[in-house]
């Protein structure tokens, strides 16, 4: 048997792990690269494998990171089996369906400017009609169901408490009469969360495959959290200003809203400032009705709040906004309010209109309440950036930015070594996936300090061969080509900072005609290296 990272691998995105065993090709997710420019190239590389040679996708969740290349992969060729919860293949139906759209207008609008400057069109990663044919792949199913995939593959899905259907897969494969077991954690939850429940132990296995995004960080406690988010917005709206919430449409917005419910539905109304909330998201709309199709799946507290009568998705203050035109007359007058809109980092969606209207103003506040992947516009503004370009137009950050932890929906530190802690059969090796270097790192020593079993943070395409005394486990890189190509993308994304930097120094002197000639020499210069390495990317490539 074989496993080969390809995504997610010393970062957090496009999670996509393919195990081959017994001629059969099984996929671990295959999810969309998020963050920068750079990471988002890396979805328009071909896949390591042939598509149409795929013959289960097992996906552990509806994030886009996790699901977001599936209907690339479907356009490619992939005619095999989805495996998935019922809940997850409803909100993929919709999230997928978003995802197009974006990459259809982002190529439109990148198109706009190729075609002016005589430069080839580009076709977008994916369209609706790709995303419809990838439903036609997904079976539906339910946790704790054992699903045979055929007589030498079976699994089951275990409740993840990371997101609505989002679930832990333990996997059995069956090779020349002996049967290892894998298990993959997906994204694993936090506890004590809004609505879902805490994520599901498992007995053991022989091989983990465990995400490490929080692996540095302990968060703090969400009922601090909801205190702090609820004096956030109460400062910034009585001092005039619009509080963004940049927040992913399905999971995490509907945990907001729900807390925000339990607080107004509790207060008696002359005890807070009704300032109005509005979700700004037509999919973060269609996803609260996905959740309310299933709250079957809700913990004891959503379930007991809904017998008593309160719908956690509604209170008197709260909006959801559909049009586009009603999105844009929020801005048109600036009364104070709430505006919940994504995408989470920032990067696209409806907050960047947001953002625009808003980051000028000293009165208003942005608060992140999820993880801002390196090379985000989230992670930017959080470091300190004092300007922002949105839709081609320079805007100065004077609003506060904030953020808040303790909302995530990921395991931290604790809860993962807790979580292995449980197995009574201890694995006999570990693959820290999904995960920025530090994060990893700071896991590995605590595991390796923890426990007996063998900790490994594997490289993007390292191949694992797995043989069956589990004595030689061997880690090659089978794609040199690839690895360079990454390094290079990662030497841009360093001139790209100096770059930045220079930008924002440039306009600092615009008086001093002779230093602001040696800054533009200079800008030309790391332009160029940036176009060599671009030419180099290529060659290499092909
Ligand atoms: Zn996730």
């Amino acid at each position: 048997m074989k496993i080969k990272f390809l995504g997610a691998a010393g970062m957090v995105t496009g999670s996509n792990h393919l195990i081959e065993a017994n001629d059969k090709k099984i996929l671990l997710d295959c999810g969309m690269f998020q963050g920068g420019d750079i990471e988002e190239q890396l979805n328009y590389e071909d896949f390591k494998f042939n598509p149409a040679e795929i013959d289960y996708v097992v996906l552990s969740h509806a994030h886009i990171d996790h699901s977001g290349r599936i209907p690339k992969l479907v356009k490619e060729g992939f005619k095999g089996r989805i495996i998935a919860t019922k809940a997850t293949t409803e909100l993929s139906e919709i999230m997928l369906l978003d995802s197009a759209y974006i990459q259809e207008k982002d190529t439109e609008w990148a198109n706009r400017k190729r075609e002016r400057r005589g430069e080839e069109m580009l076709e977008p990663l994916y369209g609706n009609e790709d995303v419809e044919r990838a439903m036609y792949y997904f079976e539906e199913y339910y946790y704790d169901q054992i699903i045979e995939l055929d007589e030498n593959i079976k699994l089951v899905f275990r409740d993840a408490g990371h997101m609505l259907g989002s679930a832990v897969v333990e996997l059995w494969i069956n090779e020349k009469g002996e049967t290892s077991k894998i298990v993959y954690s997906g994204d694993l939850g936090a506890k004590s969360r809004a609505i879902i429940n805490n994520p599901t132990y498992v007995n053991g296995c022989d091989y983990l495959i465990i995400e490490s995004t929080y692996g540095d960080t302990v968060h703090e406690k969400v009922e601090e959290n909801v205190e702090k988010l609820i004096s956030i917005i109460d400062e910034t709206t009585k001092r005039g200003g619009t509080l963004i919430i940049p927040a992913f449409s399905v999971g995490r917005t509907q945990e907001i809203i729900y807390e925000l419910n339990r607080y107004y539905e509790k207060e008696s109304l002359e005890n807070y400032l009704k300032v109005p909330i509005y979700v700004d998201s037509p999919l973060a709309m269609r996803a609260t009705r996905v959740y309310e199709k299933n709250a079957d799946l809700f913990n004891t507290e959503t379930t007991d709040l809904i017998l008593s009568g309160d719908n956690p998705f509604q209170f008197p203050n709260l909006r959801y906004v559909d049009s586009v035109e009603e999105s844009k007359m929020l801005n048109r007058t600036a009364f104070p309010k709430v505006v919940i809109a994504s995408s989470g980092m920032a990067d696209a969606g409806r907050v960047r209109h947001h953002l625009k209207h808003n980051l000028w103003n000293k009165k208003s506040c942005v608060l992140f309440v999820g993880y801002q992947a390196v090379g985000s516009t989230g992670r930017r503004l959080l470091d300190g950036v004092e300007t922002l370009k949105i839709a081609g137009e320079e805007v100065q950050v004077n609003a506060e930015i904030k953020k808040l932890d303790g909302f995530s929906a990921h395991a931290d530190q604790k809860i993962i070594i807790d979580w292995i802690d449980k197995m009574t059969d201890k694995p006999k090796k570990i693959f820290l996936v999904h995960g920025e270097d530090e994060a990893q790192n700071t896991l590995k020593s605590l595991i390796d300090a923890k426990f007996e079993t063998e900790c490994v943070i594997p490289k993007m395409y390292d191949e694992v061969e797995i043989t069956r005394d589990y004595e030689t486990v061997k880690l090659s890189h089978f794609d040199n080509i690839e690895l360079m190509n990454r390094d290079l993308r990662n030497i841009i994304g360093s001139v790209d900072e100096k770059y930045n930097a220079l930008i924002e120094n440039l306009e600092k002197i615009e008086d001093d005609a002779h230093l602001k000639k040696n800054y533009q020499d200079y800008k030309d210069k790391l332009l160029e290296i940036q176009n060599r390495i671009m030419e180099m990317i290529v060659i290499g490539g092909k």
